[in-house]
Order: structure tokens, then sequence, then C-alpha cells
């Protein structure tokens, strides 16, 4: 197998691989897009919203917002010994309590983990006049693209060239750095193999 970088930035790499099966390539493809967890908002539970916006549609921009994942503190919910119910181990809770007139922006979030923040300070999610406000707690949970793509921690992509070599293509949204991105995906893939061949073994 021989790998070349083509392009290399902070969130996006660019490489070109030769000796790789087309299955073994999609199977990454698959992974990346689907399979990595990041940290989304599930729930909001509102206390006061007099924007224009609705709850469902205020819920649905929050849903939307990157956060930024940690996956050595953080469980998945249905694994997290708390069984599901939510707790500091599985969840994080992130809350807005601001008056108008302004713009409520991701940045003004606060956290219950200084570590899980939005990605982005100034993703807008609703304009209030003088007489408005928004006061809410929404929690955050490990996901996977698989159940929606608010979870997606990124992009991946290929293609084929005529020596039978790929063009790879993978970029993070930054929910987890690049180089934590590519590790969890082949921690993922290496974990099937070993499922696999457990059993296998049976
Ligand atoms: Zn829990």
């Amino acid at each position: 197998m021989k790998l070349n970088i083509i392009e290399a930035t902070e969130n996006r790499v660019r490489f070109n691989v030769s000796g790789l099966d087309l299955s073994l390539a999609n199977a990454l493809r698959r992974i990346v897009i689907s399979e990595i967890p990041t940290m989304a908002i599930d729930s909001v539970t509102f206390h006061e919203n007099s924007s224009i916006l609705n709850d469902e549609i205020l819920s649905l921009r929050l849903g939307l917002m990157p956060i930024k994942t940690d996956l050595k503190t953080y469980n998945t919910m249905e694994e997290c010994t708390c069984k599901g119910k939510g707790c500091a181990k599985c969840t994080v809770t992130l809350t807005m309590d601001m008056k108008g007139p302004g713009t409520v922006y991701s940045g003004e979030l606060k956290t219950t983990d200084p570590e899980i923040t939005p990605v982005h300070d100034k993703i807008p999610l609703a304009k209030i006049t003088p007489e408005q406000s928004v006061k809410f707690e929404a929690r955050a949970e490990l996901g996977t693209g698989k159940r929606h793509m608010k979870w997606q921690g990124g992009l991946a992509s290929y293609e084929q060239k005529e020596d039978g070599s790929f063009d790879f293509f993978i970029e993070t949204f930054n929910q987890l750095e690049l180089p934590e991105l590519i590790d969890s995906a082949f921690n993922i893939f290496n974990q099937k193999i070993e499922d696999l061949k457990a059993g296998i073994k049976q």
C-alpha cells in the first residue's frame, strides 16, 4: 500500500492511496460519514420563547449547530451506566437566557462542561426585539450520522483513478479535530474486524 498526501489543512486532507480494495475504501468512507459519534443537541426545554421562531424551529436550529466533542469523557446514553436516563457522563446541558433587543448567537450559550461548546460562536439562532426574550435548557448527547445527519462528524469521498488507486478526501465539521476523526474511523473499523473474528471463533 502506498499513500501520498496531496493537500492537507487543519480540517481537510486529500491523499492518493494505491493497493487498497474498493470495498475497503467504501467501508472507510461510510464509517466517516455515519458511524463516528459526535455531540449534538437532541432535546430542548423552553421556559420562555417570545421570538418569532416557534419552539420547534429554534430546536431544529440548535440541533444542527456543531458542538465540540470529547470522546474520552462521554459515553453514548445507551452505553452509559445511567442506562439512557441521562447523566453527567453522557449529556451536557447548554442554557440560554437572553432578553432583547439583539441577536441570540450560539456563543451566548452557557454550558455545564467548558470543553463542550458550540464549534462556532457566531451562529445566529434568533433575532429578538426589546419586548422579546428567549430562555431554555438544551441537552446535548452523543450520536452518529446513522441516526440523524446532525451527528455527522465530517465528509469523506473518493475517486478511483485509471491506475486503480484512490484519491481520497476527508473533511471534519470540527466537532472532532481531523486526526481524531480519522483515528476514530480506524478504531471503529478495527472493532468491526475484531467482532467478526470473535463471532467466527465462537
Ligand atoms: Zn449517563
